[in-house]
């Protein structure tokens, strides 16, 4: 069940204060960071108390749910954030609700985004040696940048990513971080970096992080996958 909408803004509160001083020890204006709640598996009664705690950016990984989420609150001025593992014949239909999708790692997924509409979209870099952990390696960025910036319809934005677990976080957002310029350099707009997450956000604000994609530290523990 959904906490309390007290309980809600009060872990709102604190994670808003600590982004706040992540940015400020940073020197960095907190106004240029942008928290997603990311709401997956949680029901949309809980993104509607979030919307009326002013929270306008979420995030979501399952097509399914995402999609019957944006249906049901389509009268709140949300913008979703597609952060999942996406298959190249859901992608056509995500893009009927998310303003951008996160976790583009493949050219076939980028061939499906295709359309008429602009649609932003940020590569998914994988930080660990398992290709099952889904993510572009780090090496074969650059040339999926480029076969981003060809493709109809798909305003390259910047890069995504998961830090890897049992290692420090805040090395691997580094190399996020210098993948990022190297992007830049082909795409002089795709300067965003979505990482850092409930546990490791502050290190992802050190290391330059644009958009932040918090789950639990906000909502509280997810309900068991529907
Ligand atoms: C679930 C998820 C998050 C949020 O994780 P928390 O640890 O709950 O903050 C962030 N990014 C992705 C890609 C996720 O799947």
């Amino acid at each position: 069940m959904t906490a309390p909408d007290g309980a809600l803004a009060e872990r709102l509160a604190a994670v808003r204060q600590r982004v706040t001083d992540a940015a400020r020890a940073a020197d960095r204006d907190p106004a240029t960071i942008t928290t997603i709640v990311v709401t997956k598996f949680h029901p949309a009664s809980l993104v509607r108390s979030l919307a009326g705690l002013g929270v306008r950016d979420v995030g979501e990984n399952r097509h399914q749910e995402a999609s019957a989420k944006a249906a049901e609150l389509a009268d709140l001025p949300l913008t979703w954030h597609f952060i999942g593992q996406l298959q190249s014949n859901k992608a056509r239909a995500v893009r009927r609700y998310a303003a951008v999708v996160h976790s583009v790692d493949r050219a076939s997924v980028l061939d499906a985004l295709a359309g008429d509409e602009p649609l932003d979209v940020l590569l998914q870099v994988n930080l660990t040696d398992d290709p099952g952990r889904g993510g572009v390696a780090p090496d074969a960025v650059e040339r999926l940048a480029e076969r981003a910036v060809a493709t109809r319809g798909i305003r390259l934005r910047g890069l995504m990513a998961v830090a890897p677990l049992g290692e420090p976080a805040r090395p691997a957002f580094a190399r996020v971080r210098e993948l990022g310029e190297r992007v830049r350099a082909i795409e002089p707009e795709a300067s965003a970096l979505s990482m850092g997450m409930s546990g490791d956000f502050a290190d992802a604000i050190a290391e330059g992080a644009t958009h932040l994609r918090i789950g639990t530290a906000i909502t509280g523990n997810r309900p068991p996958q529907p």
